[in-house]
């Protein structure tokens, strides 16, 4: 049974990697042809956009599915018959950084104040009506902390509005957070949901840096699951989604959705029963889902712009090391690794040495 992925990058990787041994064969969809999947799987090269490979893709798979946000809807709604999953509604809403806020508003799910801002005078309306410092960002293909500007005073309003101008803008509140978590869970076709322990996560420069999972905080745990148990029934949801969440006063404020599995998620390859990235194949599939449970105290670290050297990295004892064969460039996700300990102490003094060893350690090219 063949497994379609449109986008071939890392997250595509680990789903093969995670639906090999479930029996699963896999094809991707990718602009280039050397990609982190296409080194495990066959890959057909072209535009997201592409009807025949598009077509070609949906003939030879049981279900399509994504591996990356900002793919083509209309194209995929295009595919008369295909089986598609997450559904394309929340995919959609997941493009448009004002349809997700709107959508958590609709569901009374608590997220920033934003409003469009179309033009200047619209972005010192917003500003006005919202108050300063905010966030002057693109609606549509953010990703990773790209297409933001923070803005302090309304001196600041015009410069942001130049650097962002040309694509559709939103402007919303700054939130002073006290830290940031995401939640993560999978909804099969056949309505079963499962939720994983909560994730704390700390970026640096808008990119994902360390995650340390659980977060073992029972109220804040039950209000994320809620949340996204609310998403995954409004959408009839097919898959692992999740939400990222800023933590103000012990309470949350959703930021944003991933109408996929995630990078926050990565530890529970080692550190849960069952992984993210198999359950979301279980999901798509309609088989049963896998226990989210977590296996001890997981600490997750990024790889970004140039990868460190891999005997410091391995001679770390009980170190898991997942190298995504990209070539470095600076911002660039290049691989993560994962340690795993029987206590949240523990676990939180080796992330702190690893960051350490990641950061004196990289071969500079
Ligand atoms: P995003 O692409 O929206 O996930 O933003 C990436 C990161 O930028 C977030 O994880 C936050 O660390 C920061 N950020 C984004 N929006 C805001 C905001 N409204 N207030 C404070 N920090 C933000």
């Amino acid at each position: 049974m063949t497994i379609g992925v449109v986008g071939a990058g890392q997250l595509g990787r680990m789903l093969a990697l995670a639906g090999y041994p479930l029996g699963l064969d896999f094809l991707f969809l990718d602009k280039e042809a050397r990609t982190p999947a296409a080194q495990l799987a066959p890959s057909l090269t072209g535009e997201f956009t592409d009807a025949r490979l598009l077509a070609q893709l949906a003939e030879r798979s049981e279900v399509i599915t994504f591996d990356w946000e900002n793919v083509s809807v209309a194209a995929l709604e295009k595919l008369r018959g295909a089986r598609i999953a997450p559904p394309l509604a929340a995919l959609a809403t997941a493009q448009d950084r004002l349809e997700e806020k709107r959508l958590f508003e609709k569901l009374g799910i608590a997220t920033t104040r934003c409003a469009a801002a179309d033009s200047l005078e619209d972005l010192h309306d917003a500003a006005r009506s919202i108050g300063l410092p905010g966030m002057l960002k693109t609606r549509r293909m953010g990703y990773d902390g790209k297409g933001q500007v923070a803005i302090r005073t309304a001196g600041q309003l015009e410069a942001a509005w130049q650097q962002l101008q040309g694509a559709p803008l939103l402007y919303e509140e700054l939130v002073p957070f006290d830290y940031e978590v995401s939640v993560i869970g999978a909804r099969s076709t056949r309505g079963q949901i499962a939720i994983y322990p909560l994730n704390r996560n700390q970026h640096v420069d808008g990119i994902l840096r360390l995650t340390r999972a659980p977060w073992r905080e029972p109220r804040l745990q039950a209000a994320a699951a809620r949340a996204l148990r609310k998403v995954l029934q409004h959408f009839e949801y097919a898959g692992v989604l999740t939400i990222e969440f800023f933590v103000r006063r012990g309470r949350l404020i959703a930021n944003e959705m991933a109408p996929r599995v995630h990078n926050s998620g990565h530890w529970t390859i080692e550190g849960a029963v069952t992984s993210q990235f198999e359950n979301h194949l279980r999901a798509i599939l309609g088989w049963p889902l896998g226990d989210t449970r977590a296996l001890g105290h997981s600490a997750m670290l990024n790889l970004i712009g140039v990868m460190p050297d891999r005997h410091a990295l391995l001679g770390v004892p009980g170190l898991f090391l997942h190298d995504y064969g990209k070539s470095p460039r600076p911002g660039r996700k290049l691989g993560h690794c994962t340690v795993v300990e029987t206590t949240a102490l523990a676990r939180d003094k080796r992330a702190a040495k690893l960051a350490k060893v990641i950061e004196s350690r990289k071969i500079r090219s």
